[in-house]
């Protein structure tokens, strides 16, 4: 993510946590020499954490989740700041143990490792700090290179990858840069450039060592098999160009969803370095490698698994490729399917789609589906394997055909039969992998976006400014409705004006369909709106937190019900592929479970840290992957027993290694920024020193006053409550103490809240994680304890005195 469309909050917020951490190094580095000493802040960050382990208050930890670990720290560090600005670099001594351990140079490699990946620096940056460490008579490697070398030679799990180059002449693998070795031919004069080439690296090595260290992995009922979820998709390494390079990541299923992400526990299968994109055949070759390790992990090997008690705990352990998560370009090659836009393009039916003519002389291909037509077949393995011998067969009759005439109109009758497939899918190899069902409608490429982003397109683009569904004369009406709604400061990436829509990151069309869908509500043609709702719903269950069964069904009639109206709406041309995907999006839930679990999200979160500074060239994909694998190695050095007790406290929470961030009903609460009020109400019901405040803290979660909120960009003043047995929606007007008691919160909670609906032409469905009620002038407030808040929510108020409340469906990737 680009800072650029942070809040400059976060910014400043930002640059004070590099600030800070940089002190911190150098005076640890600094000081080691003569007595083992920290500064204060040091302690301060880790304190919180250390009696913090438990996660069992699901309500605040949610509520944790939707902030990214730096925030979270960097507002500590601001009530530091605020508290004791001055002793940022008094030192304290620490206890006698600690002293005893000496920081080696091992270990400032770690950290400026760790301090490079935090806060995304470049290889220069790092250069430049071990030049200033130098100067400071600490003993530290020479430059970035000697930095990385020393880590190398330490690590078992650092691989360098085996560059596969494809022959011109035999169009097979090489194992060589400048020959093949298939068919002894050399390149040369070809350029280098001009030869594909890609990079593997060793699967099982890379689990082996993630097994082993992993503190994170969950077998239930001592199953003795792991699954994993690959991921493949183009990244473009830098803001507009047309490279792309194309990663394979696999993901083990069985860690811990919160660090099942984490570069750490993440395996890199594979690389395709651009600077196009694969042709079908090279991605075919890449993958042969890799289905032939994964079929190689099926048959189960000895794993040495992380324990506590470091014992040496093996076990045999079977390992299957259960589901991939792609973009569009990347499955169909995969899959060996026709272009999405083509007939026959979905990876999930056989539906062959009708070409329908545009207005300007082209065509393009609908998938609209309609009441009374039978479903398409779902692409599974068995069709998979039936629609095989069907290639084979018509490619014999091809062959045998001997007319004269009525070539083209056979071929024409198998290309029907064989419903798009183009050759083998690789993938069919494994066997716990269905070709079809496996992979996943993911809610970054599909929904949001996909048809979401359609949707906005369909409103807001120039070329539809005459069509009867457009709001492209509107965009700044709405855009000023969208600054209405009103997210919390742990929510980084506020969606943009609509102006930019074409530009949004997949989180701004996110937060625009989930809660700023209703910014539309009396500006939409009414049906147009009615029928958006089906996607909101569709969408807030489908990411739910507490998904059930009931809920999948409920996916599936609101998504036949959307696809049903969706031509008659937008007409049949504008039904394309990804609109059509949403109709498979109950099928994944029901497999795979809520998308959160499986966002691609994640991937394109982590990813797009390790590109940013990258150029986009064969070079610069290695880079990347580099830059992967010495984060791996310094989450290993900072686990390591030997190392200086205060640093590796420290490292742990700037590589993430540890919940930091989990808080219970436990945590203290915390008032901040007194405000002078006189509230005549107020002293009539208490009597004492009563103090106002403008923020209060639960563990490190912010929560702030309607007033505080008012000229900020974000808000944490939309909470939901325990109130009684019920829980409520409502908003803080007050943080008070009486004779400095437990902070206590004063809310405004508004009347006559009406659940959210939606209807099908049959059903009217309700959900009641997003209310509707009035602001009238006789307020509702009461009184509530802070530990009666369960977490923050989204906030709109038109200027109709009606308001909304929205909870998140779930707690992550809300940056
Ligand atoms: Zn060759
Ligand atoms: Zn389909």
């Amino acid at each position: 993510m680009s800072n650029a469309h942070r809040s400059t909050d976060w910014r400043r917020r930002q640059t004070k946590v590099v600030r800070n951490d940089l002190v911190i190094a150098l005076a640890q580095a600094a000081n080691r020499q003569e007595v083992d000493i920290l500064p204060p802040v040091l302690n301060n960050i880790l304190k919180p954490d250390i009696d913090s382990d438990s996660d069992t208050d699901i309500s605040i930890s949610c509520d944790q989740d939707m902030q990214s670990p730096v925030e979270s720290v960097s507002e500590k560090m601001t009530n530091n700041d605020e508290n004791q600005t001055s002793s940022t670099f008094e030192s304290i001594i620490l206890s006698e143990k600690e002293s005893n351990e000496t920081i080696c140079s091992i270990d400032i490699a770690t950290a400026l490792i760790a301090l490079k990946s935090r806060h995304h620096l470049s290889n220069n940056c790092v250069g430049d700090i071990l030049v200033l460490l130098k100067l400071l008579g600490v003993d530290v490697p020479s430059s970035y290179k000697a930095l990385c070398t020393l880590l190398r030679k330490r690590s078992d799990l650092h691989l360098s990858p085996s560059t596969h180059t494809i022959c011109p002449h035999c169009k097979k693998l090489s194992v060589e840069k400048h020959k093949c070795t298939a068919c002894d031919a050399n390149y040369s004069p070809i350029p280098s450039t001009k030869i594909p080439l890609f990079y593997t690296y060793d699967i099982s090595r890379q689990l082996k060592a993630i097994l082993a260290t992993s503190k994170d992995l969950v077998l239930h009922n001592n199953r003795s098999f792991i699954t994993l979820t690959m991921n493949i998709g183009g990244i473009q390494p830098n803001k507009g160009s047309d490279q792309s390079i194309w990663p394979v990541l696999l993901i083990i299923n069985e860690i811990n969803r919160k660090k099942r992400y984490s570069p750490k526990n993440s395996i890199i299968a594979g690389m395709w370095p651009g600077p196009s994109k694969p042709s079908r055949t090279t991605i075919s070759l890449l993958f042969k490698n890799i289905v032939a390790d994964l079929q190689e992990l099926e048959k189960g090997h000895l794993f040495k698994l992380y324990s506590l008690e470091h014992d040496n705990h093996f076990e045999t352990i079977k390992v299957f490729l259960i589901c991939a998560c792609c973009d569009k370009p990347a499955q169909c090659l995969i899959q060996c399917l026709p272009d999405p836009i083509a007939f026959f393009g979905c990876g999930n039916c056989e539906i062959e789609g009708v070409s329908v003519p545009t207005k300007n002389d082209g065509s393009v291909v609908s998938f609209a589906i309609y009441e009374n037509n039978p479903n398409a077949c779902e692409r599974t393995n068995e069709r998979y394997d039936l629609l095989q011998q069907e290639v084979k067969m018509n490619e014999n009759q091809l062959a045998n055909f001997t007319g004269s005439c009525g070539r083209p109109a056979l071929i024409e009758v198998h290309k029907n039969a064989e419903k798009g497939i183009k050759g083998p899918c690789l993938l069919r190899a494994l066997s716990k992998f269905d070709v079809g069902r496996c992979f996943l409608v993911d809610s970054l490429h599909n929904i949001y976006l996909g048809l979401f982003k359609r949707l906005l397109s369909l409103w807001l683009s120039h070329k539809d400014k005459n069509e009867n569904w457009s709001l492209w004369s509107r965009t700044d009406e709405l855009s000023s409705l969208l600054d209405k709604v009103r997210f919390p400061s742990t929510t980084t990436r506020h969606p943009r004006p609509l102006h930019k829509f074409s530009k949004y990151k997949g989180s701004e069309y996110r937060l625009v369909l989930l809660f700023g869908y209703s910014i539309f509500e009396s500006i939409l043609k009414p049906e147009c709106y009615s029928h958006l709702l089906l996607l909101v719903l569709a969408v807030h269950h489908a990411e739910s937190r507490s998904l059930t069964h009931d809920m999948v069904d409920v996916v599936e009639k609101l998504c036949l019900s959307f696809l049903y109206q969706f031509p008659k709406l937008y007409t049949s041309q504008h039904n394309v592929q990804v609109v059509h995907s949403i109709l498979h999006l109950s099928e994944t839930l029901r497999n795979f479970g809520p998308l959160s679990t499986n966002s691609t999200f994640n991937f394109e979160d982590q990813l797009g840290v390790l590109t940013r500074s990258c150029k986009g060239t064969r070079r610069h994909a290695i880079e990347i992957m580099n830059n992967l694998m010495y984060l791996r190695d310094a989450c290993s050095e900072a686990a390591n027993a030997n190392m200086h007790k205060g640093l590796q406290k420290l490292l742990t929470t700037w590589l993430h290694m540890r919940d930091a961030y989990n808080i219970s009903s436990k945590d203290c609460v915390r008032v901040l920024h007194p405000v002078k009020i006189t509230d005549q109400f107020f002293d009539s019901i208490f009597s004492g020193d009563i103090v106002y405040y403008s923020t209060a803290y639960i563990g490190q979660v912010r929560f702030t006053t309607v007033q505080y909120a008012r000229e900020k960009v974000s808000d944490d003043s939309a909470i939901l409550f325990k109130d009684g047995l019920k829980q409520n929606f409502g908003r803080i007007r007050r943080i008070f103490t009486v004779n400095s008691g437990e902070p206590m919160l004063y809310v405004d909670v508004i009347s006559k809240m009406l659940h959210f609906e939606c209807a099908t032409s049959t059903d009217v469905y309700s959900y009641s994680y997003i209310q509707t009620g009035l602001l009238d002038e006789q307020k509702k407030s009461i009184f509530i304890s802070a530990t009666d808040i369960v977490e923050k929510c989204v906030f709109y108020e038109p200027n109709n005195r009606f308001c909304t409340f929205y909870r998140f469906p779930n707690p992550e990737h809300s940056s």
